[in-house]
């Protein structure tokens, strides 16, 4: 296939050590909400004058963020000096990268299941997205945990739709993210939330065979194996890196280059913490494990920007403290506590959330 290399070579500069994503991919809607906690109006300039924030902040980004996860608007706007944020983010050694999906819906006759739209036209516009310079590609499927969830049927058209994204992706030079997301919602223990992440896991590396999809050109975007968000005892950072890279060993194949996690709505913090136990756990991992945050990067530099043209330095200090957080986390050398961020501790947990 014409750009296996190409491919196999973009996965592996994502999950360099030490780097991992910043997912800015948020929807006209998401974006709105964000912006609306800090009183700002959703308009285009708004917008464009946040993403430019984040993507123009010093020179610790590059050493921490090696790829960023964009929302179609974002592809063509530009720079206040008119320089288009992909052509930006290549110039600074970032690789771009674009949300493709188009959103969820309903599975008739489920509990509420969804599955995630977005294949019409996909490899034509997974073309276009090439020549504007992005290289990768994110896809959110939603997974949810209930008494009778995740169906068989959400489990089957999930994994089904996210392997026909990857061909797509692949046929147009673009690395396919693969993002089976399960839900925190719930009051669900730690093991239950192990075992649904493995059944869907399964379902999903069975559907990527199936489908022909080149592993070494993808990356897989997970949940962590977390306690459910209402449930009483909540797992320990240690627990969180045993059940998730215990998932991960039964169901990912190695030639799968990196992990690229959500961080779901945990806190800056936590998402900090608990990537860093899951780099430390003394296990077979033959993967690059890191992240792919959005909440958990932005939370603290929204909250200082909040709007202000004055405020931006103080927005992008923030960025550049959970970006250095996040990067010592996925080598395993983050010490809790240790770069206290506005909004570190603050959950980001927003119940059935939408991107
Ligand atoms: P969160 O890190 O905010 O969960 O979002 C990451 C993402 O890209 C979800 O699709």
């Amino acid at each position: 296939m014409a750009f296996f290399d190409e491919l196999k070579a973009t996965a592996a500069a994502i999950v360099a050590p030490g780097k991992g994503i910043l997912a800015a991919d948020e929807s006209t809607g998401t974006m709105g909400k964000r912006l609306q906690s800090i009183g700002v109006e959703n308009n285009e300039e708004n917008r464009r004058q946040y993403r430019q924030l984040l993507f123009t902040s010093g020179d610790d980004m590059p050493k921490f963020i090696s790829g960023v996860i964009l929302f179609d608007e974002t592809v063509y706007q530009k720079t206040d000096d008119g320089v288009a944020f992909p052509d930006l983010l290549i110039s600074r050694g970032i690789i771009p990268g674009i949300k493709v999906d188009t959103g969820v819906v309903d599975l008739q006759g489920t509990e509420g299941e969804t599955t995630t739209q977005g294949l019409d036209n996909l490899t034509k516009r997974c073309q276009k997205y090439y020549a504007a310079g992005c290289r990768f590609a994110k896809w959110r499927c939603v997974l949810k945990i209930g008494q009778n969830t995740p169906s068989p049927l959400a489990i089957l058209e999930n994994a089904n739709v996210l392997a026909r994204y990857a061909t797509c992706c692949q046929q147009a030079g673009l690395v396919p993210i693969v993002e089976p997301e399960i839900l925190p919602d719930g009051d669900h223990t730690i093991e239950k939330c192990q075992l649904v992440t493995e059944k869907v896991l399964a379902a999903v590396y069975k559907a990527l065979n199936d489908h022909n999809v080149y592993l070494e050109g993808t990356l897989l975007k997970p949940n962590m194996v977390t306690s459910g968000q209402s449930c009483p005892t909540k797992a320990t950072p240690e627990q969180v890196a045993l059940a998730t890279v215990t998932a991960l060993q039964r169901t990912v194949p190695p030639a799968m280059p990196g992990v690229v996690f959500l961080s779901g709505g945990q806190s800056e913090e936590e998402a900090s913490v608990n990537l860093n136990a899951i780099n430390k756990l003394d296990a077979k991992k033959p993967w690059g494990l890191t992240f792919s945050y959005g909440r958990a990067l932005q939370a603290s530099a929204l909250k200082a920007w909040s709007g202000k043209k004055e405020n931006i330095p103080a927005g992008q200090a923030e960025f550049l403290k959970r970006a250095k957080a996040n990067g010592l986390a996925c080598v395993g050398q983050y010490t809790a506590g240790s770069i206290p961020s506005l909004a570190s501790v603050s959950s980001n947990y927003v119940a059935a959330h939408k991107y």
